[in-house]
């Protein structure tokens, strides 16, 4: 308690002006930066230009954490940026920003900007801020004290304006400046609160934290196609489980997944969406690749479920009553959560085959072996054999029936029910009856 007061008395009496950490105590040796950023700040230094490795990098650097990229910051504009290095494009069209390409790596390379809004709507979003600044004023527009730590490789030092390495010490997540001004700014900033709280085992310091509730409406206000962009990452940062019932407990998932709500109100659903989130993580953690489309598709399966099974209660045929459901569910979800066509597509692809793995008799469990989202789907069907919502004897069934030679899958095809025809004819069929896991 003492000591957090001695560094807030610090924090505001601090001279304006920046800390500047040596190697010593902060222990980042520039050895430890990619190639590629490495090259990119020598090359602007010697032609006389600032330059650092900001954000992300040198906060995962401090922590002993594999950084995801390495982003800089320059006073050079992005054209004598462009003209410096030969592989290199420029981005944006409102602020340009420069990406340079070495190999595999690409660094992006953005000039110091002031943050001063040009442009605001009427909850206080910035639309636009399209102006150049200095260094101080860059590290001034970013989001949290952690993410504004500026990296000078030239001699190995850290610039700190706002307290970033204390809070790194105190895992602390502070937004710089007001949080209700920043918020209001950019709403999108509170989901970021809450993925890197998350992802770093950190806290939300109390006056970044307290607003977040009565804010996070605003996030309405954000494009979906930005929002998903933040949830893509957050999804992928191989701590999906965490960050997502974190934002359940901040009350932000509201703007994001509106659904949530409904689903984690189902123990089956639940269970669910967990084992799909652990899965997930799991894999990203283990490096391998994450399919967004499975994970979506795990994420609103539950609420596609209840409406279709509702329909054919209602009488509804179950193939086209499937299609209209899946349409109305992600209708209302890519409202909020600009999902591209190229992952509903797939989505759909999963869902669909679904009630086609109940089918184990003539030709109709060949068709669904052949089909190309045949390994999606059946994991998908796994993950639903695991929260109990069909038995773990047909997942079983599945993954015997894809690996025997075709006499044994001959040999295990199921006879027709009675009245049930084996050919591929289409014919009615009610969804799977009532969960395993609620009977
Ligand atoms: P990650 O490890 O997920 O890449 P990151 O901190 O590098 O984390 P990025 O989204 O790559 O996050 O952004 C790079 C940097 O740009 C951040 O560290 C932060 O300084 C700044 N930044 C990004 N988004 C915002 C925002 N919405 N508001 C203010 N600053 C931002
Ligand atoms: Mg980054």
């Amino acid at each position: 308690m003492i000591k957090k007061f001695i560094r807030q008395v610090l924090r505001f009496g601090r001279k304006a002006g920046p800390t500047i950490i040596p190697k010593s105590k902060h222990g980042v040796s520039r050895e430890q930066l990619s190639s590629g950023s490495l090259r990119v700040c020598d090359t602007l230094q010697q032609a006389g230009h600032e330059a650092y490795v900001v954000g992300g990098a040198v906060r995962d650097l401090i922590l002993g954490v594999k950084p995801k990229d390495f982003d800089v910051a320059t006073s050079a504009s992005p054209e004598v940026v462009h003209k410096l290095f030969r592989r290199s494009r420029l981005i944006g069209r409102r602020f340009k920003i420069a990406h340079v390409m070495f190999g595999s790596e690409t660094v992006e390379v953005s000039t110091f900007r002031s943050g001063d809004a040009e442009d605001k709507d009427e909850h206080g979003r910035v639309l636009r801020d399209n102006a150049y600044g200095t260094r101080e004023q860059d590290a001034a527009r970013r989001d949290f004290t952690t993410n504004a730590l500026y990296y000078d490789a030239s001699n190995e030092t850290i610039i700190d304006f706002h307290g970033g390495m204390a809070d790194l010490r105190g895992k602390s997540v502070r937004i710089i400046g007001d949080p209700l001004t920043r918020f209001r700014e950019d709403p999108v900033r509170m989901l970021r609160a809450v993925r890197f709280a998350s992802k770093l085992g950190f806290h939300i310091e109390h006056a970044t934290r307290a607003p977040i509730r009565s804010l996070g409406k605003l996030i309405e206000n954000v494009p979906p196609a930005r929002i998903f962009d933040e949830m893509l990452k957050l999804l992928l940062s191989g701590h999906a489980h965490t960050t997502l019932h974190r934002l359940h407990t901040e009350g932000l998932h509201h703007g994001v997944l509106p659904l949530l709500d409904v689903i984690l109100e189902q123990p089956l659903g639940t269970r669910f969406v967990n084992l799909a989130l652990e899965d997930t993580d799991r894999r990203a953690l283990a490096g391998k690749p994450v399919s967004p489309a499975f994970l979506f598709a795990a994420l609103f399966w539950h609420e596609v479920l209840a409406a279709w099974r509702a329909a054919c209660d209602k009488g509804a045929h179950p193939v086209p009553a499937l299609h209209q459901t899946m349409d109305e569910v992600l209708e209302v979800q890519t409202k909020k959560l600009a999902i591209p066509r190229r992952y509903t597509a797939i989505m759909k692809e999963i869902w669909l085959l679904q009630p086609r793995f109940e089918q184990r008799s003539g030709k109709r469990p060949f068709a669904v072996l052949s089909q190309e989202r045949f390994r999606a789907g059946y994991d998908f069907l796994r993950l639903r054999s695991q929260s109990g919502e069909v038995p773990i004897e047909l997942a079983d069934w599945w993954e015997r029936f894809q690996s025997v030679p075709h006499e044994e899958q001959l040999e295990m095809l199921i006879a027709p029910e009675s009245g049930e025809r084996s050919g591929t004819r289409r014919r009615r069929r009610k969804p799977r009856a009532e969960p395993q896991a609620e009977q």
